[in-house]
C-alpha cells in the first residue's frame, strides 16, 4: 500500500489494512506511469510550452467490480432505490449503467450498512486524487481562470488540473493579483513532481503543502483551495438512462431563458429535485414523429463533455419538449457580447473554440453531422464549459422548415455544396466552424456584415472569403481559410482542428 494514499486518506487506515494488509506498492498515484524530461518551467502561458510529460492516465474508469471510492460530494436520493450520502462516505461499486452504478454503503471496517444506487459522478475511487478537494481533473485553462477569479475565491485560491491539451498533463493554476497564473507541473526522470526543478516531490499533495508554507515564484503561497461546484449528473435519474420518455407533469416551468424560431426554452424542475432546461417545440405538427424517436435514441447515447446533454422528452401530447442540461450562461454568442464575454482575452477566446472542435470531434467519430454549427447553437455552462447544443433534433426539427422557405437557411454558416446540392457533411459543419470562430475572435460580430444572404451565397460561390478580422491571429485566420476550403476534401478534420487549436495558438 503506497504510503502517500495513507497519508492522503488517514480515515481509511483500517480499511486499507483489511484490503492490502501490509503489502508495499510502487509509486504510482493518480499520475501513474508519467515519464518526463528533467526541465522546468512557470510562467503564466506554460501550456504553450512543447509537451515534456506524457499525460497522465485518462479519469479512471469503473473497472473492477468492488473497487473502494469515497463520495466526493454528498447527495440526496431522489428515488426509493438510490442511497443519500455524505461527502466522505466509503462505497464498494458494483454494476455500472451510464453514470449510476449499485454501490453497497461500507463503513471503515468494511461493514456494509447500506446498499442502493448512487450517481458514479460523485464518487471518486479511494486513493485517487479526486478526493482532494484541489484536484479538478480534466479543465481547460479558461474554465480554471473563470473559476478561480470567481467572487467566492481569494488571492493564493488554487487547483491542479489535468489540461484538456494533448500531452500536456497536470497544471497547477493560482489566483495572484486579480490574474490567473498556470504552471506547469513536470516530472523528472524518477518520478517527482515539480515546477521548479530545485524543489521537487514524490507526490501532489506533497507539492501543494510545500506551496502551501513556502512562496512559488512571481505568486507567493498558495492559500485555499478553488470553490468547487457539485457536478450536475448526466441523466435525471438512474431509470431515465434506458427510459426517457416522461410525463410532462414531472416537470415544472420557471422562467422564460430564450425564444428560438423552432423553440421556447424555459429552465425548468424535475420533480423538484434537478433544474434543467425544457425546451418547448413550436412546429411540432411538422415533425417526423418516427424520425424524431430515432433522433433521440441515438443522442442519448452520444456523451461528451462538450456536448448538451439530453435527459427526456415528453411526447406523449403537444407541444413537445425537448428535456436537456441547463447552462446557466446562455448561448456562447449572448456570453460573448455580455459583459463577461467582452473581457476575455485571446487565449480564452481560442481556449473555447478548442473546446468546441473537441465536441465535434466526438461526433465525427461518432459519424453524426450537426448541420447547424453557430455561436447561438452553443451554450455556455456555469462553470465555462463550451457544449455543442442543437445536434442530431435540430435536423428532425428544422429541415421541414428550411424546406419550405429557403430564405431560413443559415446561409452566412452553410458551406457552398451544401446550400447548392444539400451535401450535408461533417466538412460542411467545419465550414460552419469556420465562421463560428470569426464569430468567437469578434466577441459575437455578425459575419459578412455588409451583405446580405443571396450576396454572400453568390461571392462565396465565386471564391470571395471574409477578411480577417481587426486583432485576429494570422493563425487563426489561416484556419478560417481552411475551414473555407472549396473543395470539402481540402478542409481539416475536427480532431486536427483540435489540435491545431491547441498547439498552434497557444
Ligand atoms: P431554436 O433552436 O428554436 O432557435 P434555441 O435552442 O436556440 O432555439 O434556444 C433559444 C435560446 O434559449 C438560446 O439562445 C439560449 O439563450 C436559450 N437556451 C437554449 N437551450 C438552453 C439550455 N440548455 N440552457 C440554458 N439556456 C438555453
Amino acid at each position: 500500500m503506497d504510503e502517500r494514499l495513507r497519508r492522503a486518506c488517514p480515515c481509511l487506515e483500517k480499511l486499507w489494512q483489511r484490503i492490502f494488509g501490509d503489502k508495499k506498492s510502487s509509486p504510482a498515484a493518480g499520475a501513474a506511469g508519467r515519464t518526463g524530461a528533467d526541465n522546468a518551467a512557470y510562467n503564466d502561458d506554460v501550456e504553450a510550452q512543447s509537451p515534456v510529460s506524457t499525460p497522465p492516465q485518462a479519469e479512471e474508469k469503473l473497472s473492477e467490480s468492488g473497487a473502494i471510492y469515497t463520495a466526493v460530494w454528498s447527495f440526496e436520493a431522489r428515488h426509493q432505490d438510490e442511497l443519500s450520502f455524505q461527502e466522505g462516505d466509503i462505497f464498494s461499486v458494483f454494476d455500472r449503467n451510464g453514470d449510476w452504478c449499485t454501490a453497497q454503503k461500507i463503513d471503515n471496517n468494511g461493514r456494509v450498512l447500506d446498499t442502493g444506487i448512487v450517481p458514479i459522478y460523485y464518487l471518486s475511487k479511494a486513493e485517487s486524487l479526486r478526493t482532494q478537494p484541489w484536484f479538478f481533473g480534466f479543465m481547460s485553462r479558461f474554465e480554471a481562470q473563470r473559476q478561480l477569479l470567481g467572487a467566492e475565491n481569494e488571492d493564493g485560491s488554487f487547483l491542479i488540473r489535468q489540461s484538456e491539451k494533448d500531452n500536456c498533463g497536470y497544471v497547477l493554476s493560482v489566483r495572484s493579483s486579480n490574474l490567473v497564473k498556470h504552471f506547469k507541473i513536470l516530472q523528472s526522470a524518477s518520478g517527482n513532481y515539480y515546477v521548479e526543478p530545485y524543489r521537487q516531490f514524490s507526490s501532489l499533495v506533497d507539492l501543494v503543502a510545500h506551496y502551501c508554507n513556502n512562496t512559488l515564484i512571481n505568486t507567493g503561497r498558495l492559500s485555499s483551495h478553488c470553490k468547487r461546484k457539485k457536478p450536475n449528473t448526466s441523466d435525471l435519474n438512474h431509470f431515465t438512462v434506458d427510459q426517457w420518455e416522461l410525463p410532462k407533469e414531472e416537470f415544472t416551468l420557471q422562467e422564460e431563458l430564450g425564444r428560438g424560431y423552432f423553440a421556447d426554452v424555459y429552465k425548468g424542475r424535475w420533480k423538484n429535485h434537478i433544474s434543467v432546461a425544457i425546451k418547448i417545440l413550436k412546429n411540432d405538427s411538422e415533425l417526423d414523429h418516427s424520425e424524431f424517436h430515432r433522433e433521440v435514441q441515438i443522442l442519448k447515447n452520444l456523451r461528451h463533455r462538450h456536448l448538451i446533454k439530453l435527459y427526456a422528452v415528453c411526447t406523449n401530447s403537444v407541444p413537445y419538449y425537448i428535456v436537456t442540461e441547463l447552462m446557466e450562461k446562455g448561448s456562447l454568442l449572448e456570453f460573448l457580447r455580455g459583459t463577461e464575454g467582452q473581457q476575455l482575452d485571446t487565449a480564452s477566446l481560442v481556449d473555447m473554440a478548442a473546446q468546441v472542435a473537441d465536441g465535434m470531434s466526438y461526433l465525427e467519430e461518432q459519424k453524426s453531422i450537426h448541420r447547424d454549427l453557430a455561436a447561438r447553437n452553443v451554450l455556455v455552462s456555469g462553470d465555462y464549459i463550451c457544449k455543442v447544443a442543437d445536434f442530431g433534433l435540430a435536423r428532425v426539427i428544422k429541415d421541414p422548415f428550411y424546406i419550405s422557405a429557403a430564405q431560413n437557411i443559415p446561409y452566412k454558416w452553410t458551406s457552398p455544396e451544401a446550400i447548392s446540392h444539400g451535401m450535408y457533411s461533417i466538412m460542411s459543419d467545419v465550414w460552419s466552424f469556420g465562421i463560428l470562430l470569426f464569430e468567437i475572435i469578434t466577441y459575437g460580430g455578425i459575419p459578412y456584415p455588409a451583405l446580405s444572404n443571396m450576396e454572400v451565397w453568390e461571392q462565396v460561390e465565386q471564391g470571395y472569403r471574409m477578411p480577417a478580422p481587426a486583432s485576429c491571429p494570422e493563425k487563426l485566420y489561416q484556419i478560417m481559410l481552411q475551414c473555407w476550403s472549396a473543395n470539402p476534401d481540402d478542409r481539416p478534420h475536427f480532431k486536427t482542428l483540435k489540435v491545431k487549436l491547441d498547439s498552434e495558438m497557444a
